[in-house]
């Protein structure tokens, strides 16, 4: 299972107390204390899709999910890749993406660049949440004073001038996330990641009247995608695997 995601870890939990599966989590190694893991953890790249068609076959994968993130599209696709080159049946284990409702102000953009250009050239306070790997292109809007969170602290190299980062890992609060984002927040940027850990901020955001730049998805949901992990499981054992 390539993991990395709460999904992840929850299949991983359904798995582990099973005798018929076998099943292994693969983390990037991103994140230096990763939250602990229910299966065997194996972590790092595995070379592209040559690496990741080597491993799948070196140890007799019977069954791969892609259970990454759904902003990971460079490892979705690779298993897509290796997959096909391999004949190792694959299913994609993604949370839906979240839905405006009434109230909501989204702006739909699809990338980070397109994000930044959309909030505008009179100085705001933006509230960013996308994790700590994309933040670089904030640096073309450096007039904005920005309050990022993210598990672990960007890099500085990436970070525009006017910042404040806060660590936290999920799952939020409302009540926390309106205190955060009353204390002066014009807008927020975030991904739409799914799932209910971080939704707070959603909330917050519609009671507050605050507008939302939303990165929609990199990539179309796959042929052999599920949201749930009861979906996932039941195709674990159509498969007999
Ligand atoms: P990415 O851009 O799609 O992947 C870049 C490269 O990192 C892949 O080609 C692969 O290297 C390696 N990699 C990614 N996921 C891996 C995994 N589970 N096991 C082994 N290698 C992996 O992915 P990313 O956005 O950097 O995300 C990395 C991990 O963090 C993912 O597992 C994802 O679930 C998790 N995550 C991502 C986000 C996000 O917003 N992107 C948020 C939360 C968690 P090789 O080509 O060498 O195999």
């Amino acid at each position: 299972m390539l993991g990395g995601t709460a999904e992840a870890r929850q299949l991983g939990a359904a798995l582990a107390g099973d005798p018929r599966y076998y099943a292994t989590i693969s983390l990037a190694g991103r994140t230096r204390e990763p939250a602990a893991q229910p299966l065997p953890t194996r972590v790092g790249g595995f070379g592209g899709i040559e690496g990741l068609c080597r491993y799948l076959r070196a140890e007799r994968v019977a069954a791969l999910i892609d259970a990454t993130h759904p902003f990971a599209a460079q490892m979705s696709a690779n298993a897509v890749a290796a997959a096909r080159a391999t004949g190792v049946p694959l299913l994609a284990l993604h949370r839906p993406p979240w839905v405006a409702t009434d109230g909501d102000r989204w702006t739909r953009v699809g990338t980070m660049a397109e994000a930044v250009a959309a909030l505008g050239s009179t100085r705001k306070t933006v509230f960013v949440t996308i994790g700590r790997q994309d933040v670089a292109p904030l640096r073309a809007a450096p007039w904005h004073r920005y309050i990022l969170r993210s598990v672990e602290p960007p890099d500085p190299a990436d970070l525009p001038p006017d910042v404040r980062i806060v660590t936290a890992r999920g799952p939020f609060e409302l009540a926390d996330e309106l205190r955060l984002m009353a204390d002066g927040v014009d807008i927020l940027v975030t991904k739409n990641a799914g799932g209910t850990a971080t939704h707070a901020k959603l909330d917050a955001a519609r009671a507050l009247g605050i507008p939302v730049v939303m990165i929609e998805r990199p990539h179309a949901t796959l042929d052999m995608a599920v949201t749930t992990v009861s979906d996932a499981l039941a195709w674990l054992a159509e498969r007999g695997a």
